[in-house]
């Protein structure tokens, strides 16, 4: 870990962003041909101050895992749009799914993609989902205002921080006119892909800081997935825009390879919460198409987030374990022998608020819907539970000494 303070140098960086992997040239000529083809189905796009955290010797290297692609991505697996996120799309570019939270998304564009997005639909040709003319913005606008409920709005995509300031500008300005909307979260992972970003951007901070008022806070819910993305520049920019009085959290998936080891969980969290921004949640990865070689199952990433967590203060342990299902958000409190206890942190539909869930344990479970309830468990959820035949577990003794009191190097 860097105990440096943020530096102080004024030297701007030109920060060079690819889209071809064609043009990468760490990569040997019969890798970038090779990998065309998952270019040409999943986008690619990265630029070389996240490359520079690469350690080409490693070919595991989590870095280059998060940004360089590779041939299991086209194994077939899970959905476009995993958690369905169509069904609550109210207008163009604008999601209703909790009565207090709206979702903007305000562009299809982040610093680079991660291979394991969720999102990755809105990075096709044919997708319109998010809004490419800011002008465009009205509607959603309209939205809000005419619903009172709405307390907070997430501004999301797609990464809204690489929008310039006269686009980003409209859209907080508008929001801050309407009384009821008391927070603004700004979902980005720009401070790792590019910190660069906010320190040669000194309008874009005065722009922050002039929105983040004192009563009506910004929040950042920043995206960071490894210590090595925590390097002197991410912090000084996360420095700045802590000055611009904005409040700043991290959230991030588990996934394989990256953030699946909960020795490198811990010290991720463990470094965040020196700085000033606390872990909010670990999520499970949704089961998105190309997302095979990146997923963990829920009991395995349970006593990894456990395991992580046992190594953490208590200030760097706040975070929830949470499944963002189409049905809600729903936390993984619990795993034992024969069962997997879940609660709904927030629900889509108000029978389910606060609602917990016992299901047979399954280690090969991903997903709530590969789950199964306990048998005479009341579970409105799944049509027909009762009649569903008594489920095996899967349990056994070697998986739990596995994981639990296990040493986990980085
Ligand atoms: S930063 Fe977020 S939206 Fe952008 S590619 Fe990564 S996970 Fe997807």
């Amino acid at each position: 870990m860097s105990n440096q303070a943020p530096c102080s140098s004024t030297a701007k960086r030109r920060v060079k962003y690819f889209s071809k992997i064609a043009k990468i040239p760490q990569l040997s000529a019969e890798e970038r041909e090779r990998l065309a083809t998952v270019t040409d189905q999943y986008a690619f796009r990265v630029n070389d101050y996240y490359l520079g955290l690469i350690n080409w010797e490693d070919p595991d290297d989590p870095i280059r895992r998060l940004v360089i692609p590779q041939e299991r991505e086209l194994t077939d697996w899970g959905q476009l749009d995993a958690s369905n996120e169509g069904a609550v799309t109210v207008a163009k570019a604008v999601q209703h799914k909790y009565a207090s939270t709206v979702l903007l998304l305000v562009t299809e564009v982040c610093a680079s993609y991660c291979r394991y997005c969720f999102r990755k639909r809105l990075f096709m040709h044919d997708n319109a989902e998010a809004i490419h003319d800011t002008n465009a913005i009205a509607e959603g606008i309209r939205y809000i205002r005419d619903n009172p409920q709405v307390n907070n709005v997430l501004l999301t995509g797609g990464d809204p921080t690489t929008l310039m300031t006269d686009q980003l500008e409209p859209i907080l300005k508008a929001l801050r006119k309407i009384d009821h909307v008391k927070i603004v979260r700004i979902g980005t992972k720009t401070p790792a892909f590019n910190p660069y970003r906010f320190i040669d951007d000194q309008p874009f901070l005065e722009m922050l800081s002039r929105y983040s008022q004192p009563d009506r806070r910004i929040y950042f819910m920043c995206h960071f997935d490894h210590p090595n993305e925590l390097t002197e520049a991410s912090r000084q920019a996360l420095h700045l825009i802590q000055q611009a009085g904005v409040i700043c959290v991290n959230q991030n998936p588990i996934i394989r390879g990256i953030s699946d080891n909960p020795a490198t969980m811990a010290q991720l969290w463990n470094e965040l919460s020196y700085i000033g921004v606390p872990q909010y949640y670990v999520f499970q990865g949704r089961p998105t198409a190309g997302n095979e070689p990146f997923e963990v199952p829920i009991a395995e990433a349970y006593f990894k987030v456990e395991e992580a967590k046992r190594r953490c203060s208590g200030l760097a342990k706040r975070a929830k374990y949470c499944m963002s299902h189409e049905s809600g958000k729903i936390e993984i409190i619990g795993v034992d022998r024969q069962h997997i206890y879940l609660k709904y942190h927030r629900a889509k539909h108000k029978r389910d608020e606060q609602r917990l869930l016992v299901c047979r344990r399954d280690d090969e479970a991903f997903w709530l819907d590969q789950l199964r309830p306990v048998q005479g468990y009341r579970n409105d959820f799944y049509q027909g539970a009762a009649e569903q035949p008594q489920y095996q577990t899967a349990f056994d003794d070697e998986f739990h000494s596995r994981y639990r009191g296990m040493e986990f190097e980085l």
